[in-house]
């Protein structure tokens, strides 16, 4: 069993430390959260007084932070890649940018470190029955030296490719997702505006060229399916405003493929003003609002 510091104990990374905990591996957890700490506390995690601290004299050190610039900000300015010893693994399992992930990469590299990027799908739900997906980016052996604590945390883990083409496949496939989610608001409210009911609907998509996880999980219409968050007041699910993260991401990725992305644009615009009308926290089928305000 490892000793481990983990680093962001937010939605998902409570669930995930708690994880680590019950596999049998020993934690020391940091988060700006004092309550966030004290959850994971209870679970038996030791807390410390700073990223640095928890990151000091363990196997492996997990980061779970929103944003790339949370992941730079306490990796190098928070000291943590200075003050690990020599045979820790770094795994940053936030979704980020690829260029911050790549950077990091580098910066560990320089220090002499394996650093694993490893963002996850399969949201919160995912996170607490620790059945989580992986996308790893980076060196074989760090990938395998850190398959066995991915595993506590997850069911399908994935060895990407080389630093930063995790985070490169988890934007891919979010990019998608939010595209589909929008392409199927379209399709729902044309087919019922003409007269075709939303059962029928989405009998005949659902069978057909048109299905797919996000028509299946989270169609944007109540009634078809049991478990759509179209069922309860599009309550989330995967926010509107997590769905426009991604999709920025997207579209930074896209400009250093130097790619075109016309539909990654059009639904990172579509998201955007659906938030700027006051529906981030909103489910991401909820986008189907922007193009008919008062559906249900
Ligand atoms: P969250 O906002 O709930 O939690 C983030 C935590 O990080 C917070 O507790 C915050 O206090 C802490 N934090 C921020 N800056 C810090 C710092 N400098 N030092 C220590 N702690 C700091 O976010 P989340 O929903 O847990 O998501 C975490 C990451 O996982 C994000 O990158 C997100 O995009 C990704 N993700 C989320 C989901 C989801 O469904 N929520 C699904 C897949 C991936």
């Amino acid at each position: 069993m490892a000793d481990i510091g983990f680093i962001g104990l937010g939605n998902m990374g409570a669930h995930m430390a708690r994880n680590l905990i019950k596999a049998g591996h020993s934690l020391k957890v940091f988060d700006l959260n004092e309550d966030a700490m004290q959850y994971v506390a209870q679970s038996g995690a030791k807390t410390a007084a700073s990223a640095r601290e928890a990151a000091s004299a363990v196997d492996f050190v997990v980061t779970m932070l929103p944003v790339g610039a949370n992941v730079r900000s306490v990796l190098v300015d928070d000291g943590v890649i200075d003050a690990v010893r020599a045979d820790t693994l770094l795994i940053d399992s936030s979704t980020i940018d690829v260029e911050t992930a790549r950077a990091m990469h580098e910066a560990a590299g320089e220090a002499g470190y394996l650093f694993l990027d490893a963002p996850v799908s399969g949201g919160v739900g995912g996170a607490e029955a620790a059945t989580l997906t992986f996308m790893c980016g980076g060196e074989q052996k760090a990938f395998a030296k850190a398959r066995p604590i991915l595993e506590a945390m997850g069911r399908n883990i994935v060895h990407c490719g080389g630093p930063g083409q995790g985070q490169v496949a988890k934007i891919c496939n979010n990019m998608v997702a939010g595209i589909t989610a929008l392409a199927v608001s379209e399709a729902f409210v044309i087919g019922e505006t003409l007269g075709v009911d939303r059962h029928t609907l989405y009998n005949v998509m659902s069978t057909s060229s048109a299905n797919s996880f996000v028509l299946s999980a989270m169609c944007p219409v109540a009634g078809p399916t049991e478990k759509a968050p179209a069922n309860n007041g599009y309550k989330p699910g995967f926010a509107a405003k997590l769905r426009l993260k991604a999709l920025k991401l997207a579209e930074q990725a896209a400009i250093m493929a130097t790619a075109a992305s016309p539909l990654g644009g059009v639904a990172a615009s579509a998201f955007e003003m659906h938030i700027a009308h006051g529906n981030g926290d909103l489910d991401t089928s909820s986008i189907i609002k922007l193009i008919k305000p008062d559906i249900k």
